[in-house]
């Protein structure tokens, strides 16, 4: 049917024997103007597009659905979990309850406890913190354990200025971050605006998407602080500290 109503044998009648109909519709197919509706599968996907226009390979799309990737959060983290995991959905990400995950994401209100980090890293498994911090948002830095710049590489950069910075870092245990694979909603909310928390799933999701790509993620070797006022952000650069067992690591996988 050449308009739904109209097949190629009546056209051609229509149109006389001066005109190849049959050759003009295989010109246009070939040239990407028309489709042919018995082996079209509805032509690219929003993603792909959305790669096309942004000028990334939209043939890397696909790669996502094979990324495997969990989420650990506390109970005031839980609504920008439940975004970060909305939006991964929407790409093409499906999380997983963190059995054989490939990317640990771990939200939490304060900093999380380090002893998740270092599981992880034991597994080889990626890791993204997001961490509420009073009004602002920090994500990053995108750790990739023995080749990236690791959360200790943060921690021995932050207390190299900030004396009081390895105190804060032992929390309750009750506070700590539990892998979720759906997140109910907190009794009580964080003191950030709920737009600020979809804006740093949205941004921490994309990082996401880059590496499920492979592409180099916004946050890797830096972390990022995102508000209190939404067009505020800062990067932060986090480089391997010489004191990291992690650079170690880096010299024996290279
Ligand atoms: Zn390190």
């Amino acid at each position: 049917m050449i308009d739904g109503a109209t097949d190629t044998s009546q056209l051609q009648r229509a149109c006389g024997a001066q005109l190849n109909v049959t050759a003009i519709i295989a010109e246009l197919i070939s040239a990407g103007i028309a489709v042919d509706a018995s082996t079209w599968n509805g032509g690219p996907s929003r993603e792909h597009q959305a790669n096309l226009a942004r000028g990334l390979d939209p043939s890397a799309v696909p790669r996502r659905g094979a990324y495997r990737v969990a989420i650990a959060h506390d109970e005031p983290a839980a609504p920008m979990a439940a975004s970060l995991r909305w939006v991964l959905a929407q790409a093409g990400i499906s999380v997983t309850g963190g059995d054989d995950c490939e990317l640990l994401i771990i939200c939490s209100l304060g900093e999380p406890a380090r002893t998740l980090f270092t599981a992880a890293c034991e597994y080889g498994i990626d890791q993204l913190p997001v961490v509420i911090d009073g009004p602002a948002i920090r994500c990053g830095p995108y750790i990739r354990p023995g080749r990236w710049p690791c959360l200790r590489c943060h921690d021995f950069l932050r207390a190299d200025w900030d004396t009081a910075w390895p105190a804060l870092l032992h929390q309750p245990k009750s506070r700590q971050p539990q892998i979720h694979q759906h997140s109910p909603a907190p009794a009580a909310g964080p003191a950030v605006s709920a737009v600020l928390m979809q804006l740093v799933a949205a941004r921490a999701a994309d990082d996401v998407i880059s590496t499920a790509e492979e592409r180099v993620p916004s946050t890797y070797a830096c972390l990022r602080s995102y508000g209190p006022q939404l067009h505020q952000h800062t990067r932060y650069a986090i480089p391997f500290h010489p004191e990291c067992t992690c650079t170690r690591l880096l010299a024996e996988v290279s």
